[in-house]
């Protein structure tokens, strides 16, 4: 066992921007009154949020009224499917490559999901028909989730082509992204446009844990799936979690201002680290080809599918070299069944069962893709000879 980290997982998680935990401090030491009070103390902490929200609206270019804070992507998401679905009584449609913070909540309603193309994005015609179909037998749309960047496979999906079927085929439906593992890759201004909800999870863009935001464009138009005190203007009830939020806001900020440039960083570190891995290794396969021109993925995504080799003892080894990666979304990793996305994508279940998602962020280093491609060689090439050795 070593000390050292080499954290390639940053689509699980990644770790606080200083700056984040330096604009929250003040908010869990001083500055400790509930936002919702009547006093200058309270409004003092009331004051931080309007900001941190006006930031928000800013980076996703919409207005601040249109921002809410949640407890996490995955409330985020709930809230849109959940809320929707309640509010109207239709139907929620996603696709089977989904997040379960969208798969799980759409087949508790009973709603569809639709195949995705061999990419993980939704398949456009199947979605077409689908909604064509529901017209048909008189059943109303509810939301239409179309994730907005995959969080296993890094695959971006083109949620304007996607908004644009669903108000041909169903025009009073809403449209909600998850957009969870896109602040830094994609410019949110580009997105929210397009939809009517938007989720994101502030511990994905170097912000704490435990908060989420959801954009609700033009609304109310869903129910809360969270009521109580009426906070968030009766969006989502509960003291606001303000050291959290004004440490969300400074890490969106920052990240929104770095994008550009880290994409360009983080591009040549993922291209080296999977053509290295190809290179020394046989039987690696790039899960999303990068250089095919059909399909755009995110430059911190480097997702391979390694033959012969089982993922968990993988990542077994891994760990104990001090290298943090995951097989499928974190909280599938320690199943043995392979990913649900790629199992969407039409990967073969023996292959699937060598995924390894390598995830690269804001703080992977060289020395990190350098370190880290050295001890996946070691633990693959070991792996292997000991299954030769028994064979
Ligand atoms: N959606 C996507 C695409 C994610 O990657 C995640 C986290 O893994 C979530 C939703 C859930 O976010 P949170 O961890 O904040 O609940």
């Amino acid at each position: 066992m070593t000390d050292r980290i080499i954290y390639l997982d940053s689509a699980a998680s990644t770790p606080m921007r200083p700056e984040a935990v330096e604009a929250m401090m003040p908010y869990l030491s001083d500055v400790y009154a509930n936002p919702s009070g009547s006093h200058r103390f309270a409004r003092r902490a009331r004051r931080a949020i309007d900001e941190a929200r006006d930031v928000v609206a800013n980076v996703a270019g919409v207005r601040p009224n249109e921002v809410v804070f949640t407890g996490c992507g995955t409330e985020s998401d709930n809230t849109a499917l959940s809320g929707a679905v309640s509010r109207t009584g239709g139907v929620a449609v996603c696709s089977a490559a989904e997040h379960h913070a969208v798969l799980h909540v759409v087949e508790s309603h009973g709603g569809i999901v639709v195949p995705t193309d061999r990419f993980a994005r939704i398949d456009l015609d199947a979605l077409a028909r689908e909604l064509d179909a529901l017209r048909e037998a008189g059943r109303d749309v509810a939301v239409v989730s179309v994730m907005a960047v995959n969080n296993e496979v890094g695959t971006v999906t083109d949620v304007a082509a996607a908004a644009a079927v669903v108000r041909h085929h169903a025009p009073q439906a809403l449209i909600h992204t998850d957009a969870v593992q896109a602040p830094s890759w994609l410019d949110l201004r580009t997105v929210a446009p397009h939809v009517d909800l938007l989720a994101l999870s502030a511990h994905k863009f170097g912000g704490p844990k435990g908060v989420g935001i959801l954009i609700e464009r033009d609304g109310p138009r869903i129910d809360p799936l969270i009521i109580g005190g009426g906070q968030e203007r009766e969006r989502r009830s509960g003291t606001h979690n303000v050291a959290g939020i004004v440490a969300a806001a400074t890490a969106l900020q920052l990240t929104d201002a770095e994008r550009v440039g880290e994409i360009a960083r983080l591009t040549t570190l993922r291209n080296r680290l999977v053509d290295e891995l190809v290179a020394r290794l046989d039987g690696v396969v790039e899960t999303i080809p990068r250089n095919d021109p059909a399909v755009t993925k995110v430059a911190g995504s480097a997702h391979v599918c390694i033959g012969g080799v089982e993922s968990e003892a993988l990542l077994f080894l891994l760990d104990e070299a001090g290298v943090c990666a995951s097989a499928a979304s974190a909280c599938a990793s320690g199943a043995m069944e392979p990913s649900h996305v790629l199992a969407a994508m039409g990967v073969d279940r023996e292959i699937a069962l060598g995924a390894l998602r390598l995830s690269l962020g804001h703080t992977t280093t060289d020395a990190d893709v350098a370190d880290g491609l050295e001890a996946i060689v070691v633990a693959v090439t070991r792996l292997r000879d000991r299954a030769s050795a028994v064979s």
